[in-house]
């Protein structure tokens, strides 16, 4: 029996969603090949994180030290680091985030372990983990093996694994440990969080998403699809040259240049359906295509169709609300 490793991602006392897609991805693979789950956490003192995790895993690893509140990738990668070439787990997950990307790669020169990369899927083949990957911007999925190796790396997708609002069961054991002696002085220094514009909405985590594509025609008429959203409960999301033509701020796009969502349901009024688009919406529940055009490559993806107009069919569903 060996252990899969998860690496908690957290910022401004909250622990991020990445956190639990990747618990809930692991859990399914721990169930499958009988290992224990294990989350690590490195967080400040008293965070109160570890009790919610210990609900997901079966055990938690803690580290709580004021130095380890705000991520600093120098400080966090000589613990890892460490716990990884302690424990052998057979796999550690972290996100495919900044904090991801930043560890990842030093962590796979340091333990010497296999490292594969914003991956969408992780099954195992042979006792050893096999991943999908999305390439040519979404357009193919690769599939991709690893050498052998005492353990293996991987970063997860946001977005790519749809976890349970909450779970039962036992929680798991929690392990508070001490910060290793002799750690190395960082030489990163947190300054301050600055906000790239990255809105006052996460299309990644809404439920209802009423998208616009190209097919709105001006500016002035996202108005009415607005409206429809606002009167569904819905969050505005939308295709790429809606961005570029700078009618919504660019946290609204969905594809492989925007984000992965992944809502229960995804209304797309006037969107063509190109593939850079649909790779974004492969994880969304059912999806409802509104476009005049009955060829649209959307219908193809789409679970359901409507060949008309975008705005009769707004104002009729306006009408419904
Ligand atoms: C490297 C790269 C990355 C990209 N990344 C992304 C990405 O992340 N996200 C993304 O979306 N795109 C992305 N694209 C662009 C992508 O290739 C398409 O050009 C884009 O998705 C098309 O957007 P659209 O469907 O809104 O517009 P169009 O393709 O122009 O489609 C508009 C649709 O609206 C319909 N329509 C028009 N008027 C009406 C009406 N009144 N009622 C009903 N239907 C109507 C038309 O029939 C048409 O199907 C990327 C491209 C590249 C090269």
């Amino acid at each position: 029996m060996g252990e899969i490793f998860v690496v908690v991602e957290h910022r401004k006392g909250e622990i991020r969603e990445i956190t639990f897609e990747m618990l809930f991805k692991a859990k399914e693979l721990c169930r499958i090949c009988s290992h224990n789950l294990t989350a690590i956490l490195l967080g400040g003192k008293d965070a109160g994180f570890v009790d919610d995790l210990a609900k997901w895993a079966d055990r938690v690893i803690a580290f709580e030290d004021n130095r380890l509140e705000i991520f600093n990738a120098d400080l966090y990668k000589e613990i890892l680091d460490r716990l990884i070439l302690e424990h052998t787990p057979f796999l550690t997950l972290m996100g495919h985030t900044s904090w991801g990307m930043d560890l990842a790669p030093a962590l796979s020169i340091r333990t010497g372990f296999p490292l594969a990369t914003d991956c969408v899927d992780i099954q195992t083949e042979d006792g050893r983990p096999m991943v999908f990957r999305q390439i040519y911007s979404g357009k193919l999925f690769s599939k991709v093996s690893f050498k052998e190796s005492p353990g293996y790396l991987i970063t997860v997708r946001p977005g790519a694994f749809l976890p349970p609002d909450g779970v039962e069961g036992t929680p798991g054991e929690i392990v508070m440990q001490e910060l290793p002696s002799g750690l190395t002085e960082p030489k990163k220094e947190f300054i301050e969080f600055v906000d790239t514009g990255a809105g006052d909405i996460d299309i990644t985590q809404a439920e209802l998403l009423v998208s616009i594509g190209r097919g709105v025609g001006e500016e002035e008429n996202i108005a009415a699809i607005r409206e429809l959203a606002d009167l569904m409960g819905a969050t505005l999301s939308c295709s790429r040259p809606v961005v570029d033509k700078n009618w919504l701020p660019k946290y609204h796009q969905v594809g492989t240049s925007g984000k992965s969502v992944k809502p229960k349901v995804y209304l797309a009024f006037g969107i063509s359906g190109a593939f850079q688009h649909v790779a974004g919406i492969t994880g969304a529940g059912t999806v409802i295509a509104i476009n005049k055009d009955r060829k649209a490559p959307i219908f193809r993806v789409a679970d359901y169709g409507i060949a008309d107009d975008l705005f009769k069919v707004a104002d009729a569903l306006k009408a419904e609300f």
